[in-house]
């Protein structure tokens, strides 16, 4: 009796586990830090961002974790099993969406079905499901060409969750979108997630973007990129950008991020 009340209160443990994780770049035969000491646990259905100055290591993360490179020190395991390739379970979204222009929004979304072998009839389901989620039922027989961009954005969504995965990796998605439209896309992605079981690994330079979304910001030091603070952001949502609490946030991380900025800004003159 006793062990059945602790298998119910046991903690889950973590979807993914990064364990002393760095990776450094061999460019042209001279190493290149460009992440180092990142220990990191995100849960199911986890909300996390990375927040960072441009050049700190948040797209390296996430392609390791996505299994598109390899680290070169620690351990990355996902579902546990350590991460050393792309699989199902790991959905991808990136800023420039790649839809395939001679499909159609519905063959978009269930291409990766297709290679699968799903059979055509059961695709169409799919598709029809998923658009749904996304709001774009309306769209499944238009070609990506007929959408806007950010209905582009949310056709890549429905494409990575129609593989059913148990986390997406989202590196600036909303990134080449106008204020008005981003801010409709980061209602959007939190409706997503609130309707699934998906963990999210969103990573921004925006501050306010990482406000609107995350359960955890994972704020990054200037290259090396390491972990400089991890902060819960314990508000309700729909999040309220003009609420005192949201300001509290911003102002906050504006603070944490002012040196890592200033030394990644002089980095950078000295490169040039
Ligand atoms: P962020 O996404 O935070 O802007 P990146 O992860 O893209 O930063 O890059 C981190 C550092 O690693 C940068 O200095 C970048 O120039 C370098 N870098 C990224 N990809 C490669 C690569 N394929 N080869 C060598 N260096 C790279
Ligand atoms: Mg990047």
């Amino acid at each position: 009796m006793i062990q059945a009340d602790y298998a119910t209160q046991a903690p889950q443990p973590p979807l993914v586990t990064c364990r002393a994780v760095g990776k450094t770049w061999d460019t042209d035969g001279a190493p290149f830090v460009a992440l180092r000491d990142i220990d990191l646990d995100i849960a199911r259905r986890e909300f996390v961002v990375f927040l960072g100055p441009s050049g700190c290591g948040k797209s390296t993360l996430l392609y390791l974790l996505a299994g598109l490179e390899q680290l070169t020190q620690g351990q990355i395991v996902c579902g546990g099993a350590p991460v050393t390739r792309p699989g199902t379970d790991r959905g991808l979204v990136f800023q420039e969406t790649s839809l395939f222009p001679w499909l159609t929004v519905g063959e978009n979304v269930t291409f990766g079905l297709k290679m699968q072998h799903m059979p055509k009839d059961a695709r169409r389901r799919v598709a029809e499901e998923i658009l749904e989620r996304v709001g774009l039922s309306e769209a499944i027989d238009k070609r990506p060409d007929q959408l806007s961009g950010g209905m582009r954005q949310r056709v890549a969504v429905g494409r990575a969750l129609a593989l059913k995965p148990e986390i997406l990796l989202l590196d600036e998605p909303f990134g080449a979108l106008d204020v008005q439209t981003r801010a409709k896309m980061q209602e959007f992605l939190t409706q997503v997630w609130q309707r699934s079981n998906v963990s999210m690994v969103f990573v921004t330079h925006d501050i306010d973007e990482a406000v609107s979304l995350a359960d955890r910001i994972v704020v990054f030091t200037s290259r090396p990129g390491r972990i400089k603070s991890i902060i819960p952001v314990d508000l309700p949502r729909p999040r309220d950008s003009r609420s005192p609490g949201f300001h509290a946030m911003t102002d906050h991380l504006t603070d944490l991020l002012r040196d890592e900025v200033d030394r990644a800004f002089a980095e950078q003159e000295r490169v040039r």
